[in-house]
This record gives C-alpha cells, sequence and structure tokens, in this order.
C-alpha cells in the first residue's frame, strides 16, 4: 500500500494522466458555437430569471402572503400586499419588485409559493448596459409570465371563493356586512305594498 502509493507519487502517474486526457483532446472534432448569433437550447427546469403567472382568465396568480420574501436567502424580493377594495379580505400583491443582481436561482422563492405564482424563465442574458434595469416590477414580471407561459391553467375552486366558513367568521370579525346585508332588503313585487306601509 505504501510502496504504491510512492511509486505514484515518484513516476508523476496522475500528472502523465491529466497530460494524456489534454493531449487526448487534440484529435478530437472541436465544437465552437458562435454565440450571441448561436445559442444553443437550454436544458429542462433551468433556473432564468423570474417571472409571475397568471390565471387562464387573466387574473394574477399572487396573493400577495410574502412567504416567497421570507424563503428568499439574497433578499431580492419585496411583496407590499394589500386588501382589493371591491372583495374584502381578499389580498393581493400591490407592489412586487425583483431585483436580478442579488438572485442566485435557487428556486426557493418558487417551492415556496402557495399558488404556483412564480415560475423560473429560461432567460440567462443579464447582460444591461444600466443595473437598474435589472430591477423589475411587477408589470415586468407579469410580461414576462405571460411571454414564456402563455398557456396557464384554470383558476381553482377555493381561488377566491368567499363560502368558507372561516372566510365568513373573519369577514363578521371585521364588520364586513354578509352577502344577504349587503344585498340590502328584498324588493316588493307590488309598488303600492310598499306606501301603504305594514298591517297595523
Ligand atoms: S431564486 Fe432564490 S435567490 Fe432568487 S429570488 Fe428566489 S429564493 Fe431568492
Ligand atoms: S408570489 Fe406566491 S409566495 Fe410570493 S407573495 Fe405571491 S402568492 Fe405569496
Amino acid at each position: 500500500m505504501r510502496l504504491g502509493y510512492w511509486l505514484k507519487k515518484i513516476l508523476m502517474v496522475e500528472i502523465l494522466r491529466g497530460l494524456f486526457l489534454t493531449f487526448s483532446h487534440l484529435f478530437k472534432k472541436s465544437v465552437t458555437v458562435q454565440y450571441p448569433r448561436e445559442k444553443k437550447p437550454v436544458p429542462a427546469g433551468y433556473r432564468g430569471i423570474m417571472s409571475l403567472l397568471r390565471y387562464a382568465d387573466g387574473q394574477e396568480r399572487c396573493v400577495g402572503c410574502g412567504l416567497c420574501e421570507i424563503a428568499c436567502p439574497s433578499n431580492v424580493i419585496k411583496v407590499v400586499s394589500a386588501e382589493e377594495e371591491d372583495r374584502p379580505l381578499k389580498r393581493y400583491a400591490k407592489e412586487y419588485t425583483f431585483d436580478v443582481t442579488r438572485c442566485v436561482f435557487c428556486g426557493f422563492c418558487v417551492e415556496a409559493c402557495p399558488v404556483d405564482a412564480l415560475a423560473m424563465t429560461p432567460v440567462y442574458e443579464y447582460a444591461v448596459y444600466n443595473k437598474r434595469d435589472l430591477f423589475f416590477d411587477k408589470e415586468k414580471l407579469l410580461e414576462m409570465g405571460d411571454r414564456y407561459f402563455p398557456a396557464q391553467g384554470a383558476k381553482p375552486d377555493y381561488i377566491g371563493s368567499c363560502e368558507s366558513e372561516l372566510f365568513l367568521l373573519a369577514a363578521k370579525a371585521k364588520g364586513y356586512p354578509t352577502k344577504s346585508e349587503a344585498a340590502g332588503p328584498p324588493q316588493s313585487e307590488d309598488p303600492d305594498a310598499k306606501r301603504e306601509g305594514p298591517a297595523q
């Protein structure tokens, strides 16, 4: 064991192996890609620049929960969440910013998103003249999603549903009117009945 080790050292076996491998490439056909005119296809699942997705009906998937922001190890994402004006307790990302220069393309944010609102595009060219061009806002991220993932799935029934017990309890605690309260008193079909008032 020890003798073999010293023989390898003295005869420089590892160095000779390395040299042999290098010289063997002299007789192989070289592969030259004329980038950027020629581009090799990226493998499936490549982690390029991030994008935000929509449902098939055009509604944004993101519900502004901020889990992607928490999961990100590089503080790339900033989410400002807000409640939708006409849909009580329904939240969305009022602002969503993504700093490409800080991203390490680990994919943790994609894994963390509960509604599959994030997807990584095959875009790997980040060279720009102005570094600020790599600071994406929500519109830019949605545009990337529309371009690279145009075929989106339908919205599941539970998204946007206002019928769950938890939702109704939370709405009640916040003082929102129930559906029947919001609809107002039932309209009488006989207009004279209103004028006459209730029977004594
Ligand atoms: S891919 Fe990784 S580093 Fe980039 S935004 Fe997502 S979690 Fe952050
Ligand atoms: S992208 Fe997903 S995880 Fe991030 S805020 Fe939107 S819904 Fe939440």
